[in-house]
């Protein structure tokens, strides 16, 4: 067997241990005789990987009693529309955009209510967070909505907006937990769990409860009420059940590791090492405005598109696989998230220097 370091954006690289561990139970469950995909959601075994995960989640993010977590399934796309239909009461919202996920989120919104775009780094290829401390936040707003990590452009916001009262709703999928955050900042948060928690199919969202209202958009369908699920301990219907076994698994993994100021010092220190290499490099160039880049998402290119495709090349047959950036950006990226371990981004680096040596 040998594993590839993988700078994947997502799914993505998962923790070795908990891989292992799910290999082990994977035909006998503790003692049950059956793989967690084989068991009933309604089982004693499986009520007590759910509820599990949840307190573990809580325990991680330090979640309030008045929010709620659900486990959710469709992606995070699925969310695009979701809130719009649970959260546009006055039927007004505000989003900033910052790439293509707040974009889309933003065109889905357009279809239920009035969304406005109150902030945009379009203008340079999304390269930077838009100063957004006085922004024109619409009086009647029911949200600001903002995507916080740009997985696909590589920025992130280092400091919230300032939402002039407003409930702030974001989506946190390619930095969730990967350093502390204040639950109470915001209305809503979730993710997609493909970039930095587990397989693909968990959405976890984390609302705060008097935003899970009966008062929906009329003709919300009952599976995407927020309602229905949090009345329901996330097992409404059949949940993305093997998913939620293996986030759980990361759970434990994070408090493990010591929580998340552990892992944002690690992940500080595992970005520093590719960043330094960048600021001084002559070939390579990150293309993201400093202040504003991700710990999880580090796009770069040489400004030469052969070149750049010579360096993926033979990247990946060095075992560095997965850092082709996005198919609208062009050039690399490489994805760092939580579970891809410091010596991996070390050898990435040397690999560059000495890709830059030969090709000078
Ligand atoms: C990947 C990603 C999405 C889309 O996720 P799906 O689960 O494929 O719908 C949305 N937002 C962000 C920030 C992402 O990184």
């Amino acid at each position: 067997m040998s594993r590839v370091y993988n700078f994947s954006a997502g799914p993505a690289v998962l923790p070795e241990s908990v891989l292992k561990e799910a290999a082990n139970e994977m035909l006998d469950y503790r003692g049950t005789g059956m793989s967690v995909m084989e068991m009933s959601h309604r089982s004693k075994a499986y009520q007590t990987i759910i509820d599990e995960a949840e307190a573990d989640l809580r325990k991680v993010m330090g979640i309030p009693d008045n929010y709620k977590v659900l486990f959710l399934q469709g992606g995070a796309s699925q969310q695009f529309a979701m809130i719009p239909m649970n959260l546009m009461k006055n039927k007004v919202a505000d989003y900033i955009i910052t790439g293509q996920w707040a974009k889309k989120a933003w065109q889905e919104a357009k279809l239920y209510g009035q969304a406005n775009a109150v902030a945009s780094s379009a203008d340079k290829t999304f390269s930077y967070i838009p100063d957004c401390s006085d922004l024109p936040i619409s009086a009647d707003a029911d949200y600001v909505y903002i995507c916080e990590n740009n997985t696909i452009y590589g920025t992130k916001f280092h400091t919230l907006p300032n939402t002039k009262g407003k409930d702030l709703v974001s989506d946190v999928s390619s930095c969730f937990l990967s350093e502390p955050v204040d639950v109470t900042k915001y209305g809503m948060l979730y993710g997609g769990v493909q970039k930095n928690i587990g397989p693909a199919g968990v959405v976890i969202a984390v609302i705060r409860e008097d935003l899970i209202r009966e008062d929906v958009l009329p003709g919300t369908p009952t599976m995407l009420r927020y309602k229905t699920h949090a009345d329901n301990g996330s097992m409404y219907n059949t949940p993305p059940a093997y998913g939620i076994y293996i986030c759980g698994k990361v759970f434990k993994w994070l408090l493990s590791m010591g929580g998340l100021e552990v892992m944002k010092a690690r992940n500080e220190k595992k970005a520093a090492v590719l960043y330094d290499f960048l600021d001084t490099s002559e070939l390579f160039h990150g293309t993201v405005v400093k202040k504003d880049r991700s710990l999880m998402n580090v796009p770069f290119v040489t400004g030469d598109t052969e070149l750049d495709a010579k360096f993926v090349r033979e990247a990946t047959e060095a075992g560095f696989v997965n850092l082709k950036g996005h198919r609208t950006v062009g050039g690399m990226r490489a994805s760092i998230y939580n579970a891809m371990p410091m010596e991996g981004v070390q050898k990435l680096v040397q690999f560059m220097e000495k890709f830059e040596a030969e090709n000078r």
